[in-house]
C-alpha cells in the first residue's frame, strides 16, 4: 500500500523518524516517511507531527489526517498550523500512562520521603534521620482524569493516599477514587489536598489555571507535581509561592518555554525538581499500530479513534 507521510518531530537528527518508517510498514507495507519540510511531503496524505511549522501543513493538498506525536496536542491546536477540515487524532496509549503513573510516584514519595533533604546530606556525609512523615490517608488531587489522570489516580490511590479526582464534566464516583468537576470542584481540592498532582490538557480554559490565588489556596506546605504542560501554570506565582514558604516545593516536567531557558529562576530554587519533558516519551513500538488503523480507517472513508474534539481543544 504506497502511502506518502509527512513526518515532523523538531529532531535534527532522523533517527526517530527510522524508528516510525519501520514500525509502520510492518502494518503499512509501501508506507513512506518523508521530512515535513521537504518538498517531497508536498502530497502526503498523512501528516505525522510534533510542533509542526505554521502553514506547512495547509500547504499539503492531499491532506487527509494529521495525527499527534504524543497525547497531548496544544503543539498543533495553535492558529494557523492545521487547515479546520483536516481529522487530528492524538495516541492514546496504556504504556504511556503506566510511565507517568510511576514518575507521579517517584515525585510524590520523593517528596513526602524527604529525598531532596537525604541525597543533600549525603553529599555532606551527614547520616542523621529525621521523623518520618505521616503519609496514610494523606488527601492528593489530581487535575485530569483521562487516560492518564485516571490511571496515575487509581496508583496512587493503590499506595494509601487519598485520591480525589478533577475533570471537565461530571464523572461516577468510585469506592477507590472521590471526584470532582466545574469551578467549584476546584476550589474545593485546592483548599483540601495536601499534594496537587496537574495531568491536564493544554486549552484555553487550563492555561494559567495555577495562578497566585490557586497556589493561595492551597494549605500551608502543600506540595504540586505538574506532568501536563508548563502554560497551565503561572510560573512566577509558583515561585513566589514557594519562596514565601506557603508551597513546600514543586517537581515539574513541563515548562512555559521549552527547553526551560538557562536564567530561568526555577534552576536556582532547590524546593524545585527539574525534569526535561520526560514523564513519558512516546513509542513507536507501542503506538505504531494504532497509528496504522487510523491511517487504514481515514482511507477507507471511516472515522479513525482518538479523534480530537477541535472545539474543545483535547
Ligand atoms: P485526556 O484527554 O484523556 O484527559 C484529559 C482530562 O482532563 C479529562 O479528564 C478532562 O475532563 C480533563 N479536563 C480537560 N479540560 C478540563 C477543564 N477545563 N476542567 C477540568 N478538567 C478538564 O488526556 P490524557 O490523559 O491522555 O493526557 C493529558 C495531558 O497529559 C496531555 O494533554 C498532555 O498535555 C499531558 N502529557 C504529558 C506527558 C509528559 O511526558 N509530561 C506525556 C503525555 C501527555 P473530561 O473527563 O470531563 O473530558
Amino acid at each position: 500500500m504506497t502511502c506518502l507521510i509527512a513526518y515532523h518531530d523538531g529532531d535534527e537528527t532522523d533517527e526517530r523518524q527510522r524508528g516510525w518508517q519501520t514500525r509502520l510498514a510492518a502494518y503499512l507495507p509501501g508506507c513512506q516517511l518523508v521530512p515535513l519540510v521537504d518538498k517531497a511531503a508536498d502530497d502526503a496524505e498523512i501528516a505525522l507531527v510534533w510542533a509542526p511549522p505554521a502553514g506547512r501543513l495547509a500547504e499539503l493538498s492531499q491532506l487527509k489526517l494529521a495525527v499527534s506525536l504524543g497525547q497531548g496536542v496544544d503543539h498543533v491546536m495553535v492558529p494557523g498550523k492545521l487547515p479546520d477540515n483536516i481529522p487530528l487524532i492524538r495516541i492514546v496509549d496504556p504504556d504511556m500512562s503506566h510511565a507517568l503513573s510511576q514518575w507521579v510516584i517517584l515525585a510524590a514519595l520523593d517528596h513526602l520521603r524527604d529525598g531532596p533533604v537525604y541525597r543533600e546530606q549525603a553529599r555532606k556525609r551527614v547520616f542523621a534521620p529525621h521523623n518520618q512523615r505521616q503519609t496514610r490517608g494523606l488527601r492528593l488531587a489530581v487535575y485530569g482524569m483521562g487516560a492518564i489522570g485516571s490511571m496515575i489516580a487509581t496508583r496512587l490511590a493503590d499506595i494509601g493516599f487519598q485520591v480525589h479526582g478533577w475533570s471537565r464534566s461530571e464523572r461516577p464516583q468510585t469506592s477507590a477514587l472521590t471526584m470532582h468537576h466545574g469551578r467549584k470542584g476546584f476550589d474545593n481540592l485546592l483548599s483540601n489536598c495536601q499534594l496537587h498532582v496537574c495531568i491536564l490538557p493544554l486549552t484555553d480554559e487550563t492555561r494559567h489555571i495555577f495562578d497566585t490565588d490557586a497556589f493561595a489556596a492551597m494549605p500551608r506546605g502543600a506540595y504540586f507535581i505538574n506532568g501536563g504542560r508548563g502554560a497551565q501554570v503561572d510560573e512566577s506565582a509558583l515561585l513566589q509561592a514557594i519562596s514565601s514558604g506557603h508551597i513546600a516545593g514543586a517537581t515539574l516536567d513541563v515548562f512555559e518555554h521549552e527547553p526551560l531557558p538557562d536564567n530561568h529562576p526555577f534552576w536556582d530554587e532547590p524546593r524545585i525538581t527539574i525534569w526535561p519533558h520526560v514523564a513519558a516519551q512516546t513509542n513507536p513500538e507501542t503506538a505504531a499500530q494504532q497509528v496504522a488503523d487510523a491511517i487504514i480507517a481515514v482511507r477507507a472513508g471511516q472515522d479513525p479513534v482518538n479523534l480530537v474534539d477541535r472545539q474543545r481543544g483535547y
